[in-house]
């Protein structure tokens, strides 16, 4: 087995709380239920054949483009046109820094392992997320779906990710919430680890690591 050299890690529901918790805060400050989202989303998807967030995240749209677009995806699902200008605020207000996953970076650091950021993200949002870790002295390389333009699970993301940081596959562990851009690197050859909480995610890190010490 190959040892392993570097950890990367997502962003958003693993060095934060739960993204779920944080749209249901939302929720109760504008009274829209995420399903709600989901679903005028999908609706725009059906009609102009982009998904306007997989579009925000690939930089390819403006933040504000991307709230009139959702705009008029919920109207005709609430009946009414919604505010949604504070969107982004008020999801960052309702989301932590996961102390228990920002430690395990820390640590894997000193035991000599590099670590890296590969972030689905919005370019509008980059003062806000930075600003809640000192993400420069945790990570060696940042890769942004908004800066480089293209997202998780697209492949070519996480290849420009390897080519970054100068690593064949299987010399990395990938830590995401999202069992489809775990699937997407364990594809690639890269150890995913599919995190479901705090613990369960240390655990299985250690394991791999532990494994070659
Ligand atoms: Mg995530």
């Amino acid at each position: 087995m190959s040892r392993i050299e570097m950890v990367i890690s997502d962003f958003g529901g693993v060095l934060t709380t739960p993204l779920v918790d944080a749209f249901t805060s939302v929720q109760d400050r504008v009274g829209i239920p995420p399903k709600t989202f989901g679903e005028a989303l999908r609706a725009l998807n059906e009609k102009e054949g982009t998904n306007p967030l997989f579009e925000l995240e690939c930089g390819r749209i403006t933040e504000k483009a991307f709230q009139e677009q959702l705009a008029d995806g919920l109207e005709p699902l609430l009946g009414h046109r919604p505010v949604i200008e504070d969107f982004g605020l008020l999801l960052f207000e309702a989301l932590d820094p996961n102390v228990g996953m920002i430690d395990l970076m820390r640590e894997v650091r000193r035991d000599g392992i590099r670590t890296s950021l590969l972030t689905n993200n919005v370019r509008e949002w980059e003062a806000k997320w930075r600003s809640m870790m000192p993400i420069d002295e945790l990570f060696e390389t940042v890769v942004d779906s908004a800066f480089v333009g293209i997202r998780k699970p697209d492949p070519r993301i996480y290849q420009l990710t390897l080519e970054r940081i100068d690593l064949e596959p299987e010399k990395c562990i990938f830590i995401d919430d999202m069992k489809i851009n775990i699937d997407a690197a364990n594809e690639l050859g890269i150890n995913g680890v599919h995190f479901r909480d705090t613990a369960q995610a240390r655990a299985e890190v250690h394991a791999l690591l532990g494994n070659q010490s």
